[in-house]
């Protein structure tokens, strides 16, 4: 284990991912001491989003199997909902994760080598067959992050059957949200769902904007800017 110097950094670099062994900090202490990590606390990257390449830092890169992090402070702040900023502190410092214990600001290495392994995902974390389980099956089946870059890439192409399955896929995901939030679980829909699929468009290049017959309509407002396929879009 390695001494903190507590400046933050890697805190305000976004909250870690959880791996199988976080897994025991998601169920209740019986003796009521150390604090359980909610869902709420959590968010779900899916596979096939496009996130940056930590901790390597560089680049947007493509995940290949989703992951489990801890949420950040705000939307688009990803600073660890943990971090306490004022004294420059971890609030969960005894319980915090795997990744959190393996840091160290001047041997990246340990966390390089282990950032891939045992990944935690919704599915470690989910009772099976519950609702909430069930809806992010659903929900994956109908609403990839794949099939969506899939359908983006063809509408840039000029397929216009594209543009409506991709509407539809985009209806199909805020009605899975609204559904989460009639069970009571919209708290965790971050986990539960992962990020909505309408603030992935702009790595598409893509917005939906209301047209003059009064119905929703892709538009391209920006580049392609999607990791996979970047070379073959550069022609569409
Ligand atoms: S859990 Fe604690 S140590 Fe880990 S990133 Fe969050 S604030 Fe930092």
């Amino acid at each position: 284990m390695t001494t903190c110097i507590r400046c933050g950094a890697c805190c305000r670099d976004g909250g870690p991912a959880l791996h199988r062994q976080d897994l025991g900090l998601l169920t209740a202490d019986p003796g009521g001491v150390r604090p359980f990590l909610d869902i709420a606390d959590l968010v779900t990257l899916r596979a096939g989003e496009p996130v940056r390449d930590q901790p390597a830092g560089q680049g947007l890169a493509v995940l290949t199997t989703e992951m489990v992090k801890i949420r950040g402070r705000a939307p688009g702040d990803w600073t660890c909902v943990f971090y306490d900023p004022e004294p420059s502190t971890c609030i969960r410092h005894p319980w915090r994760p795997w990744e959190c214990r393996l840091q160290d600001c001047r041997n990246p290495e340990a966390l390089r080598t282990a950032y891939l392994e045992d990944r935690a995902t919704r599915f470690d974390i989910m009772p099976a067959g519950g609702r909430l389980a069930s809806l992010a099956t659903m929900h994956e089946t109908h609403c990839s992050v794949p099939a969506m870059a899939r359908l983006a890439l063809a509408f840039r192409r000029g397929d216009q059957n594209a543009e409506s399955l991709l509407l539809r896929m985009l209806a199909m995901d805020q009605s899975a949200r609204g559904m989460l939030a009639e069970v009571g679980g919209g708290a965790a829909e971050g986990f539960v769902l992962g990020r909505p699929l309408a603030g992935l468009l702009d790595v598409f290049g893509l917005a939906v904007t209301r047209g003059e017959d009064g119905a929703l309509h892709l538009v391209k407002v920006g580049l392609w800017r999607y990791p996979e396929t970047a070379t073959a879009e550069q022609t569409a």
